[in-house]
């Protein structure tokens, strides 16, 4: 799919619940953040619908997110459905973003079945520091999931979003502590996706920060690896790929790949907008015609997200656990 600016459109981020088992202050409140009502949410069944739908449009990589994906029951049978669909070489890829506090009980699932990678979201290695950004999350879960991951071969790259006074401090040991276990590595600025307790301005850190920092004790090579996504990869010295994603200091919208499907069925063209189409209540139309819903959509994606950290959040009533990452 092409759209109206010209971009090919071919890769899905599929949320397949708003719910968490973690509480991250930049993601969402703290306190009464609502959920989708349960009866909102899609099924297992009308999952797979759309996912054929939009493999018939020319989705060829595919990213289950959530909230966090891997509490939903019927994850591996979701996963199972995408490895047959990828047997038949209807896709190409299959991907899977978690916190990784369900990682071992999951690893060897992920591993036969042939997910193509794995994003973990790791913004600190110090166990108080995590407690307090994922509001009680124990990180020794996550790390015993990383070991697990790793020792059964699973292609890791570590998350890691940079926040003002929290992990500036940890740049340089996170970066050696992912070479130490050959993970990659990604450099995130926050977004204001939903307003939460505190202001985005005060979590606010440029990826510019984290680089030179990177470049002055590590040094960094430019690398020509493209995902055809946001972030840009580089190599230290110490030989390990890092990449930055600058959502609001450098926009990456006109090489823009992927749409976004929440899990009570909104088709999300741009992560930054706040335009969308219910693909839930279309479900009983024919198939030829929701393909059009979507194609209708893809090709009107808006050319560019607006988000600024200093003004309110455009994007309000929508947190990243609902859209996914
Ligand atoms: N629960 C899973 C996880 O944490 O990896 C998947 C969903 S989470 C929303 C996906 C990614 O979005 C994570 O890497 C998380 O750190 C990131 N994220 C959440 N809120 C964000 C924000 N406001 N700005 C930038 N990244 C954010
Ligand atoms: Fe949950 Fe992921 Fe959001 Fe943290 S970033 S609260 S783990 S959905």
């Amino acid at each position: 799919m092409i759209d109206n600016f010209g971009r090919k459109i071919n890769y899905l981020r599929f949320s397949i619940t708003d719910r968490c088992d973690l509480r991250c202050k930049y993601c969402m409140p703290i306190k009464n953040q609502k959920f989708y009502k349960k009866d909102n949410i899609l099924t297992t069944l009308e999952i797979k619908k759309i996912l054929s739908l939009f493999i018939e449009t020319g989705i060829k990589k595919i990213r289950i997110t959530g909230g966090e994906p891997l509490i939903r029951k019927d994850i591996l049978e979701i996963i199972t459905f995408l490895k047959n669909k990828k047997k038949k070489k209807l896709i190409e890829e299959i991907l899977i973003t978690t916190n990784g506090t369900q990682l071992k009980k999951y690893a060897k699932n992920i591993s036969d079945l042939g997910v193509d990678r794995i994003n973990v979201s790791l913004d600190t290695l110090i166990p108080e520091k995590f407690q307090f950004i994922t509001n009680g999350g124990n990180l020794r879960q996550v790390l015993d999931g990383l070991v697990e991951a790793k020792k059964l071969k699973i292609k890791i790259k570590i998350n890691t979003v940079l926040l003002k006074n929290f992990n500036e401090d940890e740049i340089k040991s996170m970066v050696t502590w992912c070479k130490k276990h050959s993970f990659k590595q990604s450099f995130i600025e926050v977004m204001p996706v939903g307003e939460v307790n505190t202001s985005r301005t005060n979590q606010f850190l440029p990826v510019s920060y984290a680089k030179a920092l990177i470049k002055k004790n590590f040094g960094l090579e430019n690398l020509s690896l493209s995902t055809n996504g946001p972030s840009k990869y580089y190599k230290t010295s110490l030989g390990n790929v890092i990449g930055f994603i600058s959502p609001l200091t450098n926009n990456f919208c006109s090489s823009c790949n992927r749409i976004r499907v929440t899990s009570n069925g909104m088709l999300y063209p741009c992560l930054g907008d706040n335009g969308s189409v219910d693909l839930k209540s279309s479900l009983h139309k024919s198939d030829s015609e929701i393909i059009e819903i979507i194609k209708n959509s893809i090709y009107h994606k808006p050319e560019k997200h607006f988000f600024d950290i200093k003004e309110k959040s455009y994007v309000q009533d929508r947190f990243m656990n609902t859209t996914g990452g």
